[in-house]
């Protein structure tokens, strides 16, 4: 079952939508953000390639392709504010700098419309494994959550697993600390002009992933309300 959804709208109000992929009653779900980074959006290929295919048995796929199209069309890191999305999450949350610096975190916590939308959506799936894409170091980030479901991807995909240094107001952060027993986690593409594994191998170890987590858990977890 494939069902669109609009989630909501960036500041310069460009449709955010998420594609649900599987069954909405699946124990496991699993949730894909192709590019939150303007300036870093190979991720966006591969959330298109699985959007394009179906869901392991047992295993509801979201699928965000872009949660920020304004970077995007201007090539920006920032959203329209100017404002590093990822590190607008309120979890650490810093006050630093002005509209524009690399890493301005917002006025406060949750003040963009794009964060919001991934705040929401992640307290209503509470998904089991989330994974955000963003460039250009080529890595799987060991990015807090269980490190073994983040050396599981870095196998799949081929790409090796470091720990970066871990930024107040990140999503994964965020994700991490409110939902423990869960993991969000970062993946680095290299940058365009270096060999990255393919989407399609991409996309395959987000499915390969995801159809091995025990559902055990998943049972026992109130299902998101529609
Ligand atoms: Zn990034």
């Amino acid at each position: 079952m494939h069902r669109r959804l609009l989630l909501g709208y960036s500041v310069e109000h460009r449709p955010i939508g998420a594609q649900e992929l599987g069954d909405p009653t699946a124990g496991i779900r699993v949730l894909v953000v192709g590019c939150i980074h303007g300036n870093e959006r190979a991720g966006i290929s591969v959330a298109r390639r699985l959007e394009t295919t179906s869901a392991p048995q047992g295993v509801d796929l979201w699928v965000i392709d872009d949660l920020n199209p304004d970077g995007a069309a201007a090539d920006t890191r920032q959203n329209a504010h100017r404002v590093d999305l990822n590190r607008n999450f309120p979890y650490g949350w810093l006050a630093a700098g002005r509209p524009g610096d690399q890493q301005y975190p917002g006025p406060r916590p949750l003040s963009e419309p794009e964060a919001r939308i991934a705040y929401r959506l992640v307290l209503r799936l509470r998904p089991q494994i989330t994974i955000y894409f963003h460039q250009p170091l080529g890595l799987v980030d060991e990015s807090g959550g269980d490190p073994r479901v983040e050396r599981r991807f870095a196998a799949l995909s081929g790409l090796p697993l470091l720990r970066l240094t871990r930024y107040p107001g990140s999503a994964v952060g965020w994700q991490n600390h409110r939902l423990p027993h869960t993991t969000a986690f970062v993946v680095e593409l290299p940058s365009s002009n270096h060999t990255s594994p393919s989407a399609a191998r991409l996309a395959r170890a987000v499915l390969t992933l995801a159809g091995e987590q025990p559902s055990r858990e998943g049972r026992s977890t109130r299902p998101p309300r529609r």
